[in-house]
Parts: C-alpha cells; sequence; structure tokens
C-alpha cells in the first residue's frame, strides 16, 4: 500500500484490509470485487490486483505462510526487488540490502556520486550492499532508510547530528545539497478520453468492470472511449447525450487525463450494449477509484437537478 503513497493516505485503508481480511488465508478467499472496492480511492489499483493475486499463491504454494528468504519472496506475484528485500530483512533479519529512495540519497552524499539517477542506482545499490552487515540486518534496513527520511533529508541535512558525518564524502566536499542528481523528467502529457453517464429513469447507473489489465483493471467505471490523443466517440447505447461543460482532470504517474463527460437519463427498458446497470441503492461512489469518482460527482449535479 505504501508503494507511491504516504503513511497518511494508507493510514485508514490499511486498518481496513486487517478488519476484513486478518490473513493471507482470508484475503485469498476474498471476492475480487470486494478487494477492489476496498482499495478505491488509494490508487495504482495493480497493487491490489497483485496483493491478491500474492495471497492466493502464498496459500497455494507456501501452505499459507510467507517465506523467509529473498529468493522466494521474488517468485510472488507483486514483489519486486525492493519489496522482497524490505521482508526479508525486516521481516525475517536476512542481510537482504533495502534501496528505497531516501536510501539512494544517503549512499549518494555519502560517497559524494555525481552519476544522475535513475542510471546511478545500480552504482548506488552496491554502496549499500557493501554497507550491509551479518548482524542485525533488519535493524540496520530501518535505521539506513530512517537516517534518509529524517536527518538526511532532500534539503537542509542535518549533519551535526549524523552518525555518517565523519566519513561522509560529500559533507566534507560542501556539495550534499546537489546530490542525489537526477537526470530531468520529460513533460507530463496529456490524455484525452470520453465517458458516458447513464441514469435510469429508476435511479439505476450504468458502470461497467474495466478490463484486469491496464490502468484501473478490474475497477468499476463509466464505459467511454480510449484515452490518446483523439478519442473516438464510444457511446454505450443510442439516448439523448448531453455533453458537461466542465470536464474531469486526473493525474496517473505518466499522463495527465481528461475526461469529457457525456451525460443521459434513460428509460427503464434500455439495453445498453456495454456495461451493466447497477441499481441506484446498491452503488455506492466510493467503490469508484478517484478518476471516475471526480466522473460522478460533476455528472451527478447536473442528473440530479434535472
Ligand atoms: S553527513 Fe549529512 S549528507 Fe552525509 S549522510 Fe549524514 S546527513 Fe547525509
Amino acid at each position: 500500500m505504501l508503494q507511491q503513497t504516504t503513511v497518511a493516505a494508507v493510514h485508514d485503508y490499511h486498518r481496513k484490509f486487517l478488519g476484513l481480511w486478518p490473513t493471507a488465508g482470508d484475503l485469498a478467499a476474498a471476492e475480487d470485487a470486494a478487494v477492489m472496492a476496498a482499495w478505491a480511492g488509494l490508487g495504482y489499483y495493480a497493487r491490489a490486483r497483485n496483493l491478491l493475486k500474492c495471497a492466493r499463491a502464498v496459500v497455494a504454494d507456501h501452505d499459507g505462510m510467507f517465506p523467509d528468504t529473498y529468493e522466494a519472496l521474488l517468485t510472488l506475484p507483486g514483489i519486486g526487488p525492493y519489496t522482497a528485500a524490505a521482508i526479508s530483512a525486516i521481516a525475517f533479519d536476512q542481510p537482504s540490502t533495502v534501496v528505497d529512495g531516501n536510501v539512494e540519497r544517503v549512499m549518494a552524499r555519502l560517497y559524494n556520486i555525481h552519476a544522475p539517477l535513475p542510471a546511478s542506482k545500480a552504482e548506488l545499490t552496491a554502496k549499500a550492499s557493501d554497507l550491509t552487515p551479518q548482524a542485525r540486518p533488519g535493524d540496520y534496513a530501518q535505521a539506513v532508510m530512517d537516517l534518509g527520511a529524517t536527518i538526511c533529508t532532500p534539503r537542509s541535512p542535518a549533519c551535526g547530528i549524523c552518525p555518517w558525518r565523519d566519513p561522509c564524502v560529500a559533507r566534507i566536499a560542501g556539495t550534499t545539497a546537489e546530490l542525489p542528481k537526477k537526470t530531468p523528467k520529460k513533460k507530463t502529457p496529456t490524455r484525452f478520453g470520453i465517458v458516458y453517464v447513464a441514469h435510469r429513469a429508476d435511479g439505476a447507473w450504468l458502470l461497467e468492470t474495466r478490463p484486469t489489465s491496464g490502468l484501473l483493471g478490474g475497477m468499476l467505471g463509466w464505459p467511454g472511449s480510449d484515452w490518446s490523443d483523439d478519442p473516438a466517440p464510444a457511446p454505450p447505447m443510442d439516448a439523448a447525450w448531453e455533453p458537461l461543460a466542465e470536464e474531469a482532470r486526473h493525474t496517473f504517474t505518466h499522463f495527465h487525463l481528461r475526461l469529457k463527460i457525456m451525460t443521459a437519463r434513460v428509460g427503464a427498458d434500455t439495453q445498453p450494449i456495454r456495461g451493466h446497470f447497477i441499481a441506484g441503492h446498491e452503488f455506492s461512489p466510493t467503490a469508484l477509484p478517484t478518476a471516475m469518482r471526480k466522473v460522478f460527482d460533476l455528472a451527478h449535479v447536473t442528473l440530479r437537478d434535472d
């Protein structure tokens, strides 16, 4: 949950998940739709799908217990090198090297490495690996991440209280403020889409479950076009579609999305070619991912006031 997301944003979701599914076995037995709905609003939905796959693999292949080695953890869905190292070090006290953004910053400064990220990642990881001790590696992994988070901060590192102030080459060279260097990011592109919000006379909403692969995969959403420079209209049925003056805007990791919203009130006997109607009392906007929730917030006002 914490990947790309702050502790403050994750806190309530973590409690909710542990309340609903306290063990890997409980999560493995959960309905996909229930897990996706509980995750709604947290973003990066591939994590939810992988969490579920991972729980099922832990139950199917490891008797419901997480394996304790880096190599075995790496075989589980959704667990990459960083997470495998973090679990094996922190949960099982294995001498794995955990490298997050904080550790990269500490290594770049400690060794005064000026090659920019991400190209320098391998060099920074090798330095971090050299420093990882055999004794209490779990404590060490947490300590070096915390050092980066609280002392060797991006701006104004507190070198005076740093346990590595004596060997730190950047501190001696006076280059801490310029490290770590990063290759400038390309400008984030913008994609466009069209979504269709149909409200039936009996209060039902037309929604669809998005394909499991791709962005917002497996999540509930409004039927619509592809997301591209010039999306083709894709209404889910014939109806008197009216555009909203305001569009929904949302930013994903690699692009900005601008969704044109079409709304329509439709009769009780309407048959859509895509999606399915969900009764008004069964539909909760909280089950929508944030981009789709923004669409609802705008469309809902118009449809309600008709
Ligand atoms: S001495 Fe300063 S720059 Fe060097 S690791 Fe410590 S906090 Fe970071």
